[in-house]
């Protein structure tokens, strides 16, 4: 066994290998970029591009690849040999400072959204120099952005580095205020937790919708599901302890700080939290998470499912992202503070958060949006479509006190203008046990608990950056303007939780009785993808995060018909799936086996035996119903895909597929899901929930 505090990070060309190899000057000077954002000098590109090369192919590695993560979910990468011709034959190893920094991608099948047509298939990605590089698969990879030719984002990783800017100037103004003038960058920390299931590969293979859709479309629930309780934190079985391990030490040698894995709620549910980071590390390193699952997977004759909802009936998976604020000096601006001044500091970010959540609750509806996420959204076991926030009792009453404080306010003016002497000490683990909450305050960060498990975490993070980047800069706009800061701050302060407090909700989010009170209180509730993507290219949101320079219009309306046509395309894929099985798998086995009843109730008869009522006509019957309405959902589904629109209007083909394919397949499904409940377990034409739930 190596010991890991060695390995860790030995695949990524770091700080560490970074301060070893780069003459001191360059080494400087590449800090400058990284730390300031500055652009980098092509002679320091060069340099670094050849240590890089020199480090790379010491460690194994024979090509090299710009990394980026385009428009679909996935990543991408070209290999290129880092090998170059020279006279006599022969190839030397060759990486310019040209081909670090800027890559050209024909990438015309990546999906644009209008961003760019596919005569100008060209995109081109550039250095990400704040990501370290790292090797994969004999691969340099270099983590880059994508652009268009015209500087368009065709990425995911452009507009999440453009929000951190964004919040950043934001936060440092209200920093100033407060006096503190040694922070000079404030970075969003974010740590997901990555939700997953692993099933038996030969149960897998044997399963098409798992195969094409990631995720079961048939299946009648199992004896047992997750009732007992008995899998969350349970004891991890041998074969999935040795998963754990070996996908452990893959992504620390790739320097993701893998530290947290448990089992979860359902069975054969598992979950990996890494040590919080920055949230651009953070979420190339959530990328390559799922990539190495699966494929350490692939090693266990496993195979790892990312999809939010793989079984109906038990707990699909999620991601909670786990997000707070903090200065280049290390300091957590979510954090309570001890002295008053540091309270006032807390709450203004604190009601910042609140206020930008309660304004863009549709945002942030939208950045979870996914055909996969809608069926665990609202499904009693995720969080509701209605987007809310969790603070605690103790802060709750903290800020009801602040709202009420009249009395305060009288007797004690000066105090309450500081706005927070009289305030308890705040708590420092308010650990939240109340799971059922969107958007939970828990302690000294918040956690955004909608994301889907085989989301990358970009999206919703470009939307928390922006609408906190804009609450933060409505606020320094009023308080630099302020005769008075400390009374205005008070004010300030007061005013939006008076403003937004409706958006605080500590209960149960997942009882009936949330639902009717949410819409008492104004807040939104976006059911599905189709009702929440359009909003991306709503006035206020386009203004929003074009103030920031974050994404241009066109940009969010490339994002928006993106999520549409996924919607859509995905949708379409599993009715397919489901017509192919149904048709070509199911029907054949059930038409054979009432066949085998109906000759077996004869022969009975014809040996003048008594029927049991049971096992004979009536299961025949029962059998051959059940056939009969599935062949007509068969009808009907096919029926209703012929018809399915197919034109540039990507939200009209979404709702069609959401309101007319959806209910049929639903239909279809509870038939084969109850013939698969009365059918000869050995005449089944492939493997149950309780086979694929239990198996590992
Ligand atoms: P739980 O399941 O109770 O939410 P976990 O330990 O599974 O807790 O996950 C918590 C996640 O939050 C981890 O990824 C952790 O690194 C991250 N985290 C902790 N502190 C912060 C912070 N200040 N900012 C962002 N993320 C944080
Ligand atoms: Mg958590």
């Amino acid at each position: 066994m190596t010991r890991m505090d060695e390995t860790f990070g030995s695949h990524v060309f770091n700080d560490y290998v970074m301060q070893e190899r780069l003459p001191k000057e360059t080494y400087r000077a590449l800090h400058k970029t990284i730390d300031e954002g500055r652009r980098l000098d092509a002679q320091v590109a060069s340099v670094v591009a050849n240590a890089m090369k020199d480090w790379a192919i010491e460690h194994g590695a024979t090509h090299y690849t710009h990394w980026f993560q385009p428009l679909n979910s996935v990543t991408a990468e070209k290999h290129d040999a880092f090998i170059t011709p020279v006279p006599g034959g022969r190839v030397i190893n060759e990486f310019s400072g040209k081909e670090l920094v800027r890559g050209e991608a024909d990438a015309s099948s990546l999906p644009s959204g209008g961003l760019r047509s596919t005569f100008e298939a060209r995109g081109y990605t550039a250095w990400d120099p704040t990501s370290y590089a790292f090797i994969k698969d004999h691969t340099l990879c270099v983590p880059t952005a994508y652009c268009s030719y015209g500087g368009e984002a065709l990425d995911k990783k452009t507009p999440l580095l453009r929000s951190m800017e964004a919040v950043s100037r934001q936060a440092v103004r209200i920093l100033r205020l407060f006096g503190r003038k040694d922070a000079t960058r404030v970075m969003p920390m974010v740590g997901p937790e990555q939700e997953y299931f692993l099933v038996d590969k030969d149960l897998y293979d044997r399963r098409s919708d798992l195969i094409f859709t990631g995720r079961t479309l048939f299946g009648a629930p199992p004896p047992k599901g997750q009732e007992l309780g008995d899998h969350f934190f349970g004891t991890i079985k041998p074969r999935v302890q040795a998963f754990m391990t070996e996908l452990n030490e893959e992504l620390w040698k790739l320097g993701v700080p893998a530290k947290t894995e448990h089992n979860e709620t359902a069975p054969a549910q598992h979950e990996m939290a890494p040590i919080y980071s920055i949230v651009n590390v953070a979420c190339d390193h959530n990328q390559l998470t799922m990539e190495i699952m699966k494929k350490v997977a692939g090693r266990h004759h496993l195979m790892c499912l990312l999809s939010e909802k793989p079984f109906a009936g038990v707990n699909g998976s999620g991601k909670h992202n786990n997000w707070s604020l903090t200065t280049n000096t290390g300091y957590n601006l979510l954090e309570p503070g001890d002295s008053p001044h540091e309270s006032a500091q807390f709450l203004l970010f604190l009601t910042a958060v609140i206020k930008a959540v309660d304004e863009n609750q549709d945002l942030l509806r939208a950045s979870v949006a996914s055909a996969g996420n809608d069926h665990r959204l609202g499904g009693f076991e995720a969080p509701p479509p209605i987007i809310s926030i969790f603070l605690g009792d103790e802060l709750t009453e903290i800020l009801e006190a602040l709202e009420n404080g009249t009395d305060y306010y009288g007797r004690e003016r000066s105090e309450m203008a500081i706005g927070v002497h009289m305030l308890p000490k705040f708590p420092k683990d308010t650990t939240d046990r109340n799971r059922t909450s969107p958007f939970a305050f828990t302690g000294n960060k918040f956690e955004f608990r909608s994301l889907g498990s085989s989301a990358s975490i970009a999206t919703a993070n470009v939307v928390l950056n922006t609408i906190v980047a804009e609450s933060l800069r409505q606020f320094a706009d009023e308080l630099e303007g302020a005769q008075d800061f400390q009374m205005a701050l008070h004010e300030l302060i007061l005013r939006t939780i008076r403003e937004h407090k409706r958006i605080i909700f500590n209960g149960n989010n997942y009882a009936p009785e949330w639902a009717e009170e949410a819409r008492r209180r104004g807040l939104l509730r976006l059911e599905t993808t189709v009702d929440a993507l359009p909003c991306y290219t709503a006035e206020k949101n386009i203004r929003l995060f074009e103030t920031h320079r974050v994404l241009s219009e066109s940009e969010l309306r490339s994002r928006r018909d993106i999520g549409l046509d996924s919607y859509a395309k995905m949708i379409a894929i599993e009715a397919r799936t489901m017509l192919m099985m149904a048709r070509r798998e199911i029907l054949p086995a059930v038409v054979r086996y009432a066949g085998e009843l109906a000759e077996a109730g004869t022969r009975i008869r014809t040996l003048n035996a008594e029927l049991p009522r049971e096992a004979g006509e009536s299961l025949t019957a029962e059998v051959c119903r059940e056939c009969d309405g599935l062949s007509a959902r068969i009808r009907e589904l096919e029926r209703v895909m012929e018809k399915r629109p197919d034109g540039e209007d990507y939200e009209k083909n979404a709702r069609y597929m959401l309101e007319t394919v959806r209910p049929v397949m639903n239909a279809l499904r509870a038939h084969a899901d109850r013939l698969e409940t009365i059918t000869d377990r050995k005449a089944w034409p492939f493997p149950t929930y309780d086979e694929l739930l239990f198996n590992v």
